[in-house]
């Protein structure tokens, strides 16, 4: 089976490029919004012109299988996601890619691959999905040659714990991926970042990353029971506890490391029954200030909306998600917590007007009223 590629220069894969047709239709569209824009559509790179400075090291011959010094492998773990990385790799700017990409398959792979660059003197960059958008993965370290180690292949959930109601997951593992995994098991790690699609649990521990899980636990802190890593004095794990008092917590020196204490292997995380029911809802409101009183009355009501999502008008409008000038409020649910959850947005929205304004049981609708959208 041929493998899907990612884009050279943005977000998602090679044959989910906009045609030239399209890419130009949204110019227009943007153009319109915005009530400025740019003279020209510009053109992505192709991989042929691209020119990379070729790389300082060349791997020895023990690790050439799980090493590539491939422009298309060096270009596309040049960025991270970040607007000025797509950029700079729209425009076919690649100053600093690394030297050589890395796909260990196990640890042992690994712990090579890092002895090699203490030997070479070589900078390791830890990559999991490269959605970041701080330039962790980025290797502009023009005084060494730069190795990114893509942690891709470590993808697997190794172990599941139902009683503790836990798994040990390989740091490789992508949303989808591990999602799918859990799955068989009916069980989930809930954790949905926007970059969910790619991103990694690696990366997630590594960036301290957010879910949009709107209550409850929403970050991978609160998710992570312990982590194994492969550090430059060796491998390093923390000890796998329920909770723990007992001074600084050892987990949180690599929770937000950015990969610069050591590249994580795994990971025991808290995983949750797989919901058996969802439902979703949208509430429109007059202005943002209505909105956020709603989702003030929501965050305090303690009825844990799994989704709790307010647009101001003006990404609404942009995201042709609500009518012009209107606030919209996402709101999701599983189980049974639908019902009291946005009657009481409902009734903090109105609230919020000083109107008292009738609601049909029952009925899904969006409201001509300010404040109040469905129930
Ligand atoms: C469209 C978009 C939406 C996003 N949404 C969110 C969001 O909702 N919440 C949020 O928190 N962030 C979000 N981000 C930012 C980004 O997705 C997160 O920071 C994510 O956790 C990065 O994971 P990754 O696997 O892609 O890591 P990468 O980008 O590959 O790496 C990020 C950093 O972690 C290090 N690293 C990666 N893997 C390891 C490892 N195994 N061991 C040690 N270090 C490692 C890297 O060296 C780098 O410093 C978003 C980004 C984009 C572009």
């Amino acid at each position: 089976m041929l493998q899907r590629r990612r884009k050279l220069w943005g977000w998602g894969y090679e044959d989910g490029q906009a045609s030239r047709e399209e890419a130009e239709q949204v110019g227009l569209g943007a153009r319109e919004h915005l009530g400025f824009g740019p003279g020209d559509y510009e053109h992505p790179p192709r991989l042929e012109d691209l020119e990379l400075p070729p790389p300082r090291i060349e791997p020895p011959a023990t690790l050439s299988s799980i090493c590539s010094t491939d422009p298309f492998e060096r270009a596309t773990h040049a960025y991270g996601k970040a607007y000025r990385d797509l950029v700079r790799a729209l425009r076919g700017r690649f100053d600093h890619p690394p030297d050589v990409v890395a796909f260990p398959a196990d640890e042992a792979d690994l712990e090579r691959v890092l002895d090699w660059c203490a030997d070479a003197g070589a900078a390791a960059i830890p990559f999991g999905g490269g959605t970041g958008v701080v330039g962790g993965v980025e290797p502009r370290v023009p005084q060494a040659a730069a190795v990114t180690i893509d942690l891709g292949r470590l993808d697997r959930v190794l172990d599941v714990d139902q009683l503790s109601r836990a798994a040990r997951i390989q740091a490789g593992a992508t949303g989808p991926g591990l999602e799918e995994q859990l799955k068989t098991h009916g069980l989930t790690l809930r954790h949905y970042p926007q970059s969910f699609e790619y991103s990694t649990l690696g990366g997630w521990i590594a960036t301290r990353a957010g879910g949009h899980f709107a209550t409850l636990q929403t970050h991978i802190d609160d998710f992570v029971e312990s982590i194994r890593a492969l550090t430059p004095s060796g491998a390093w794990e923390s000890r796998r506890l329920p909770g723990s008092g007992a001074g600084p917590s050892p987990d949180r020196m690599l929770i937000g490391s950015e990969g610069i204490l050591g590249v994580i292997t795994e990971a025991w995380v808290r995983v949750q029954e797989a919901p058996r029911f969802k439902e979703s809802a949208a509430l429109l409101f007059d202005g943002f200030e209505q909105g956020a009183q709603a989702v003030r009355a929501l965050a305090q009501s303690r009825l844990y909306p799994s989704n709790c999502r307010l647009l101001d008008p003006g990404e609404a409008a942009l995201t042709s998600a609500a009518p012009d000038g209107r606030a919209l409020l996402v709101l999701g649910w599983r189980a049974g917590w639908r019902a009291r959850s946005s009657s009481a947005a409902t009734t903090a929205g109105r609230r919020a007007s000083g109107e008292a304004s009738p609601r049909a049981p029952g009925a899904t609708r969006s409201c001509a009223r300010p404040t109040c959208a469905t129930t």
